[in-house]
């Protein structure tokens, strides 16, 4: 039979597993959850004549708080500043990106979205709707503690250098874990002085500051 993923397949019954085999097969879960999110993303790209990081591009631009720099996106994407330029490039030409001088450096430029870029960005939004959809359904505890789980090995792999950037509660020096004895409000920010739960935890806070930074 052939192989649908880079991790070996099960042939044994379920049994009583050790903790090993359940991280084996926790780690090949999340790989065909992230192959099945990458399709997704790539069809919408596709069917609209981009390419997956030009989509992926405009739904972050539509996103952001504040216009980044090219430099900043290569980063944020993991990518060379090559590979960004010539997105940008093409993005621009298509004139659903512009840029403008940055406030803060006037040598640099931060992009934006034109309005048909905008609009564009609205319509490639809905990727994620069949997994949203299917999400709708799912209990909340275990969609919050899901998120929970899930930002903490973000930030395991951020801190190990797999993941460049990652904007997140947990990894946010503002984010006080478990100081209130609510569960449903258990952790603190600092910085909006507000307690939550984990269900509001943020994977790409505006406000984020990286832990260790005074
Ligand atoms: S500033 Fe943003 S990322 Fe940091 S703890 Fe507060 S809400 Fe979370």
């Amino acid at each position: 039979m052939q192989q649908e993923g880079p991790l070996p397949a099960d042939t044994a019954a379920p049994t009583v597993a050790d903790g090993a085999d359940l991280d084996r097969r926790l780690a090949a879960a999340l790989e065909r959850t992230g192959h099945a999110v990458r399709t997704l993303l790539w069809r919408q790209a596709y069917a609209n004549g981009l390419s997956p990081i030009q989509t992926q591009l405009l739904l972050h631009l539509s996103g952001g708080a504040r216009p980044p720099r090219s430099s900043d996106l290569a980063a944020e994407f993991d990518v060379s500043a090559a590979t960004m330029s010539e997105a940008l490039t093409a993005l621009r030409r298509k004139e659903l990106v512009r840029r403008e001088p940055d406030p803060g450096d006037r040598r640099s430029h931060v992009l934006l979205l034109t309005d048909a870029g905008r609009r564009l960005a609205g319509e490639l939004a809905h990727w994620s709707d069949p997994v949203t959809t299917w999400l709708g359904g799912a209990p909340e505890a275990d969609k919050a503690g899901t998120l929970r789980f899930l930002l903490d090995l973000i930030a395991r792999l951020h801190g190990t250098g797999v993941l460049a950037v990652a904007r997140t509660c947990v990894t946010c020096r503002f984010f006080a874990r478990a100081a209130h004895d609510d569960p449903e409000l258990t952790h603190h920010c600092r910085l909006l002085d507000t307690p939550f739960g984990d269900a509001a935890l943020r994977v790409d806070c505006a406000e984020h500051q990286p832990a260790g930074e005074a």
